[in-house]
């Protein structure tokens, strides 16, 4: 398969997980995870129809964002330095990844001097991972209450990583316990708060994450893994 049959054959799934999950399809957006993929193959999937693209690191999406002639939308989905906060508010329309009360102070202190709003999601360790990044469940309520009234940032919905696992139904009670959190959230209806994004679903599990309620799939190797002519 080339580029172009992995990623309808992506495209089938999440239609197919849609229709089954009674969704419409076109309420799930496709994100392609660039991450070590270089500037021309980013140009290629573009001219796929792909609009949205995922990087994670910082460094990494400044050195190519330049060389990418496609008009696409960027997104953030990896972990964020506070120091590096500045050149993500150029680059990228929505910040998958807040994590912390440190990093929500300095986002907010930046983009009130730049008279700015951001749209980010609030990252949650649902399955309270030792090693990765995330809100504990239990805080995520709390963290929101206070995130909501800081300056320039607007929280749209909530992202999760699951634990790695070959069998995809291993992801569904996290992805479940995502949405059941945008849910309570949602019955607070706090100005301001908006929960309008879920992010989850990598190539391994987007199914599973499209039945659950996702919004946004962020999907790498999937498309991007295989012999390209
Ligand atoms: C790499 C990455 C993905 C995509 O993973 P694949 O398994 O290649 O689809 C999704 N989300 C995040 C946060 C990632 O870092």
């Amino acid at each position: 398969m080339d580029m172009a049959e992995r990623l309808n054959e992506v495209r089938r799934q999440i239609a197919g997980a849609a229709e089954r999950a009674g969704r419409d399809p076109d309420d799930i957006r496709l994100m392609a995870v660039t991450k070590g993929i270089p500037p021309a193959k980013i140009d290629r999937v573009a001219a796929l129809g792909v609009t949205e693209v995922g990087e994670n690191r910082v460094q990494e999406g400044r050195s190519k964002w330049k060389h990418v002639k496609s008009p696409l939308h960027w997104h953030f989905i990896g972990h964020l330095q506070s120091n590096k906060v500045k050149y993500v508010l150029r680059q990228y329309i929505l910040l998958h990844s807040l994590d912390r009360m440190s990093l929500a102070r300095e986002l907010s202190r930046r983009l009130e001097r730049e008279g700015r709003e951001m749209e980010c999601l609030v990252q949650v360790n649902v399955a309270r991972e030792a090693q990765k990044h995330g809100l504990d469940p239990d805080q995520v309520v709390s963290f929101v209450d206070e995130v909501r009234h800081m300056p320039g940032i607007s929280i749209v919905g909530l992202m999760t990583i699951p634990p790695y696992s070959d069998d995809p139904e291993a992801s569904r009670p996290h992805y479940r316990c995502l949405s059941q959190l945008a849910r309570d959230l949602e019955r607070r209806e706090w100005p301001g708060v908006k929960m309008r994004e879920l992010s989850m679903g990598m190539s391994g599990d987007f199914t599973v994450a499209v039945a659950e309620g996702a919004t946004i799939v962020r999907v790498g190797s999937a498309i991007f893994r295989g012999d390209d002519r």
